[in-house]
């Protein structure tokens, strides 16, 4: 017989990461959860190895920062090199250069990220061992069927957000198609503990060698992470032999010094969903997009997914804002996404060359370009500024992350909160949103940087998204009016 139905706030499919920090987030604003997981423990063994600074001021809004830091160290720098070991890209990555105040890039290991971020939700309705199964939506709410131990159950939610990773079952449910840029590349992932004696790298190293395109990263303290790819009629089987990897890993220190923790066959690709939303189903993370993991963004996309749909959904179910503000999700998303997807086949195809004739021009190519190119280059990444959506387009700043100054120990979104805030530069009151002036003793160590990035924008006020991007800067009446407008009526994005 059926479990008795439960009626919440947000039903999510998936407790991967993505499902677990968009629990978190939803749950620390008290909205009501049902997470549902169809497996029964945290996959032990990680997918993800790097995530950038914009992730880690995620999880230090929600409180993890530590404990995420006990998984993780900042990695350095970032190199394309070619056979002969010549410099094709290289970025240098200071610990502190970005504009969170964190690291520009940071390698983890993934389970103990997880653990941290399912640590939030005591409070949720956390259901394990629990498989979708389907859902119907109507005008109030969705009614989601899940499979579970002692026969179904059912769940009713006002929204339902699928966070069911690259095989979503929710995606299948509301006919989500994929977009697929045709990238498709069979790759060995080795992650392995690093013994006394190996002979590693401390940078992130892509090795551009036709003979053997390989990455070699590093993960979390004491850990590191190769992956070679297949050539075409390589057998997937035949490459997991113990003897074939320690003879990969021999310029490194073969397995008398790495033990081996994990070795698997991924196959690469770029796809992104088409609908992000149909009527009260979203969905997020991989359920929505896949890409190759030469910039390290998969996950860090799906988060960045999270951090942008908590705070509507927040806002809309609080009736604080219309339904419509959920329309901006996949507008405001998508475009950062497709820019990464295909930064990330770029680079893809600048390491996959396994022609010698193609790999030789290549380097020549690259080598002489470097050459000419004055400075260092940016490091890799996204440039995650909001086009359209939920900010007052033409005003000053609109859509760009906002930073995150540090003073000694302090740094500025521990003192601004989870919610949206203007911060102006001289006294301010309205009925909404909530403001702090730059002389609140609060903002004292963060007044000269806050006071200077307003310089610079010719502003006497910002006001800042919960998700830490700029609604827009400028005269803070005009701002407070045009945020005010957009929660009742929202502009179509
Ligand atoms: C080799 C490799 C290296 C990578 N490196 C990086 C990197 O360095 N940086 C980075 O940012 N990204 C990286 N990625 C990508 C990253 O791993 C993914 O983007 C990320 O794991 C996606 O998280 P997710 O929560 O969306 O999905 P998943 O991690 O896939 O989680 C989905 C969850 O949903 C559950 N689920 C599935 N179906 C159902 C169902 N029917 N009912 C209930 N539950 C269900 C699953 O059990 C799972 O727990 C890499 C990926 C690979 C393969």
């Amino acid at each position: 017989m059926a479990a008795p139905e439960k009626t919440v706030d947000v039903a999510i499919v998936g407790l991967g990461p993505v499902g677990a920090a968009l629990g978190a987030m939803l749950a620390r604003r008290g909205v009501s959860v049902c997470v549902a997981e169809k497996d029964g423990e945290i996959y032990p063994l990680p997918r993800a190895a790097h995530f950038d600074h914009e992730i880690m001021r995620l999880f230090q809004g929600l409180g993890i920062a530590e404990a995420v830091l006990a998984h993780a160290r900042p990695a350095p720098a970032y190199r394309f090199q070619n056979a002969a070991g010549e410099v094709l890209m290289h970025f240098d990555m200071p610990p502190g250069a970005s504009p969170s105040g964190w690291s520009p890039s940071y390698m983890f290991h993934q389970p103990g990220v997880e653990e941290a971020l399912r640590s939030l939700l005591t409070g949720a309705d956390v259901r394990l061992g629990r498989r979708f199964e389907g859902l119907v939506q109507d005008g109030e709410g969705v009614t989601v069927t899940l499979a579970g131990p002692r026969g179904p159950e059912t769940v009713r939610a006002g929204y339902l957000v699928g966070c069911d990773g690259g095989a979503s079952a929710v995606r299948k449910a509301i006919d989500g198609a994929l977009d697929d840029y045709g990238f498709d590349e069979p790759w060995l992932v080795i992650d392995t503990r690093v013994g006394e004696g190996a002979r590693l790298p401390d940078i992130n190293l892509q090795i551009c060698d036709p003979e053997r395109p390989t990455t070699c990263v590093l993960m979390g303290p004491g850990r590191h992470r190769w992956e070679f790819m297949l050539k075409p009629g390589e057998d997937p089987a035949a490459v997991m032999d113990d003897a074939v990897i320690a003879g990969w890993l021999a310029p490194w220190g073969g397995l008398e010094h790495l033990t081996l923790e994990r070795k698997a066959v991924y196959r690469f690709h770029g796809l992104v969903a088409q609908s992000w939303r149909s009527g009260r189903v979203f969905l997020a993370g991989d359920a929505a997009h896949q890409m190759p993991p030469f910039l390290g963004q998969g996950l860090c996309s799906g988060l960045r997914d999270a951090a942008n749909l908590a705070w509507k959904l927040t806002e809309v179910l609080a009736g604080r804002a219309d339904d419509a503000l959920l329309d901006t999700y996949q507008p405001e998303r998508e475009p950062n996404v497709r820019a990464i997807v295909e930064q990330a086949i770029f680079m893809g195809r600048v390491v996959c060359a396994i022609d010698p004739e193609v790999a030789k021009a290549r380097d020549a190519q690259m080598i002489a370009d470097r050459a000419k190119a004055a400075g260092a280059p940016r490091p890799p990444g996204p440039a995650s500024t909001l086009a359209a959506g939920c900010i007052l387009e033409g005003a000053a700043a609109a859509g760009r992350f906002f930073p995150q100054p540090w003073a000694g120990g302090s740094r500025l979104d521990d003192v601004l909160g989870d919610e949206a805030v203007m911060i102006t530069r001289g006294a301010w009151s309205s009925d909404g949103p909530r403001s702090m002036a730059l002389d609140a003793v609060a903002l004292a160590p963060f007044r000269a940087a806050l006071a200077r990035w307003l310089d610079d924008q010719g502003a006497d006020a910002v006001l800042v998204r919960p998700d830490r991007y700029v609604f827009g800067a400028g005269e803070p009446d005009v701002l407070a009016r045009a945020w005010r407008a957009w929660s009742r009526q929202p502009v179509a994005a």
